[in-house]
């Protein structure tokens, strides 16, 4: 099994690279997916939530309200952390438990925005990073999301930048063209660097 991190900017078109790799045959796990199903409702998760900042983050149907949530550990470098402590040990347990699913000789692609950020680099045998111009990123997401500009660059500010990120990545996909030729910078990649390294791990192992 072949372990690929995959990260970027917000906006710069990870979801896009990785529904590619899907379609190729990789085995996708979306972080953020897997962090919002750790807080489930019924989820134990959820429970620690509560019982560490009350029922004032629960919704009226009892769901999390990120919202109130977020509103609750905004500024507080304490509560951030208690939440942080409650969500990444299951997230890493949840990724670890799908990628172990996965059939042995899987290429299994791990989407994680804030892959850099926390450090998971090293976690990986390979890191791809997605980079795409800020001017470009701020238009596709007003343009496909509606997001707003200031929001938009506030979310941008609180990320890695490109350096850093750089600085991480064993690949960079750039992403400032069309989808045509970011599909096919994937195809590039999945056929000259994760095929041949998934096949050299195997054979080392057997
Ligand atoms: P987030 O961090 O918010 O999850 P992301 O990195 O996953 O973002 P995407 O959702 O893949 O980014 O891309 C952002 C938007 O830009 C999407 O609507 C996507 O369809 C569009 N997009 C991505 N790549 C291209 C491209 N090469 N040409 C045109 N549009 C693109």
């Amino acid at each position: 099994m072949l372990m690929v991190g995959l990260t970027g900017g917000i906006g710069s078109g990870k979801s896009a690279v990785s529904a590619r790799l899907a379609a190729l045959g990789a085995v996708v796990i979306d972080a953020d997916r897997v962090a919002r199903e750790v807080v489930d409702p019924g989820t134990d998760g959820l429970a620690e939530i509560v019982e560490a900042f009350s029922d004032r983050v629960l919704d009226a149907g009892g769901a999390l309200d990120r919202a109130a949530l977020g509103a609750v550990v905004f500024g507080d470098e304490a509560a951030r952390r208690r939440l942080e402590a409650i969500i990444h040990p299951r997230v890493r347990a949840r990724t670890a438990a799908l990628a172990a699913a996965a059939p042995p000789d899987a290429i299994v692609v791990n989407d994680v925005p804030l892959l850099v950020e926390v450090g998971l680099a090293p976690t990986y045998h390979l890191v791809v990073v997605v980079e795409t111009a800020v001017a470009t990123r701020l238009e596709r997401l007003a343009r496909d999301r509606g997001m707003d500009r200031a929001e938009a660059e506030r979310r941008i500010a609180a990320q890695a930048d490109d350096a850093r990120r750089r600085a991480a990545a064993d690949v960079v996909l750039p992403n400032d063209a069309g989808l045509t030729e970011l599909h096919a910078a994937v195809d590039a990649l999945w056929r000259d660097r994760l095929i041949p390294y998934e096949a050299n791990l195997r054979e080392r192992r057997a």
